[in-house]
């Protein structure tokens, strides 16, 4: 009997232990599985956490770099990576992945004195930041540099942001062009409005009343020269306000313009010997638009077609005609034309063909086509030109019937 208790005592020992060891083997079992799964799940949540971050990132404009204390860069969004053309950045130098020293001097400075940096970079001619080839003659770029200070780790990593600012650059070049060329188109009139008056005055020649009349209408030449310049800059200034109020809109039949403007050119007409063609449905059109800008667009189109051929007894033609949604518009003439070179910059301002500026005779301020140019793209139109010298010069405008 005591033996059986002794077995039984053992046994039950035996189970026992056996019992304890298979718990705390299947406890470190569980507990192991349970570390293997919550090292998992964090993995799992660091991903997505880096996912969103990344993607949040991508989803930023301008290019957005981390660089480390090396000046090696540990992080670039898809802007940065599209901007430097998918090279590879990660790791790399900045001086090595930004190859104008410009760029990374910005950063550089910032890790160097630990203050905020921002520089503007200008690429002249054909470069962007990788040094490839652009056709836009050049861009512009903010760079941005700051430390990003008490990082968890420690580490004090520098946060880059580089913008593309070509478009604001390009237009406060074109307003700085348009302030020289205008204070230059001024002066010269101007310059000679002042020296017929020292003549007049200083010299006496107000005592020759023939000469004496012949400075005064020279003078009053270029005054008007002078008035037209300011008219038709106010009229341009106007346009790119890009106030809402600017254009009056109301229908009207587009015949009626011609006929303003046929009305205000007649004498002219008649003198060169022209000949004036329209060409539009018998139905005539309607124009959904503000009537004094396209009475100005017609007005500048035909004129110059006709001062450019004085003595050609030149052919115009205005037309047009409802396709789909739009309006289609174009004057066109047979005269002298305009050289291919000189297409691409036809509507800009203060532009002149230099083969035709020679002639000194004819007028003009050489804003008649930007006014054009911005008053059709104030209806949301566009306006295209061909030319053929001598052939067909022909100025296509295409807007939509309803202004939206
Ligand atoms: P401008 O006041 O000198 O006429 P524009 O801006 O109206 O200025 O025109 C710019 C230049 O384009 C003109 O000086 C002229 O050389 C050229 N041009 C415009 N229209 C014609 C045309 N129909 N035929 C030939 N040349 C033209």
């Amino acid at each position: 009997m005591s033996n059986f208790f002794i077995i039984l005592a053992a046994g039950t020992t035996g189970v026992a232990l056996a019992i304890l060891l298979l718990h705390q083997r299947r406890a470190r079992r569980r507990s192991a599985a349970e570390v293997d799964a919550w090292k998992l799940r964090l993995e799992r949540d660091l991903k997505q956490a880096r996912e969103v971050r990344n993607s949040l990132l991508d989803a930023l404009g301008d290019a957005f770099l981390i660089v480390d204390t090396n000046a090696n860069i540990r992080f670039a969004n898809a802007a940065a990576r599209a901007l430097f053309g998918q090279r590879e950045l990660i790791d790399r130098p900045v001086r090595e992945a930004f190859i104008d020293p410009r760029l990374a001097d910005a950063v550089i400075r910032c890790q160097a004195t630990g203050e905020p940096v921002q520089s503007r970079v200008v690429f002249s001619q054909q470069t962007s930041p990788l040094g490839d080839l652009e056709t836009r003659g050049f861009n512009a770029w903010i760079i941005d540099a700051a430390q990003l200070a008490n990082l968890p780790s420690g580490t004090h990593s520098t946060r880059v942001i580089i913008r593309d600012v070509t478009a604001e650059h390009q237009l406060e070049q074109v307003r700085k062009d348009f302030v020289a060329n205008a204070s230059h188109e001024l002066r010269t009139p101007l310059a000679i409005i002042q020296g017929y008056l020292e003549n007049l005055i200083d010299d006496d020649v107000i005592k020759e009343p023939a000469m004496a009349r012949r400075f005064l209408s020279v003078m009053r030449k270029h005054t008007e020269r002078i008035s037209r310049i300011v008219e038709d800059m106010l009229v341009i200034s106007r346009l790119e306000s890009g106030e809402v109020n600017t254009l009056k809109i109301e229908q009207f039949p587009f015949r009626s313009c011609i006929q303003d403007m046929i009305e205000r050119l007649e004498s002219v007409i008649r003198n060169q010997q022209a000949e004036v063609v329209i060409a539009m449905p018998d139905s005539g059109l309607v124009i959904h638009g503000d009537r004094f800008y396209w009475t100005q667009v017609l007005f500048n189109l035909v004129e110059n077609a006709l001062k450019q051929n004085p003595h050609n007894h030149v052919r115009v033609e205005i037309g047009c005609k409802a396709v789909g949604e739009n309006v289609e518009i174009w004057v066109s003439d047979n005269g002298v034309g305009i050289p291919s070179a000189d297409l691409p910059h036809i509507f800009r301002r203060f532009f002149r063909v230099e083969k035709h500026h020679s002639q000194q005779e004819i007028k003009g301020t050489g804003l008649g086509l930007s006014i054009v140019k911005r008053a059709i793209e104030a209806h949301g139109g566009t306006i295209g030109v061909t030319s053929v010298p001598g052939h067909e010069t022909k100025f296509h405008i295409a807007v939509p019937h309803e202004r939206r």
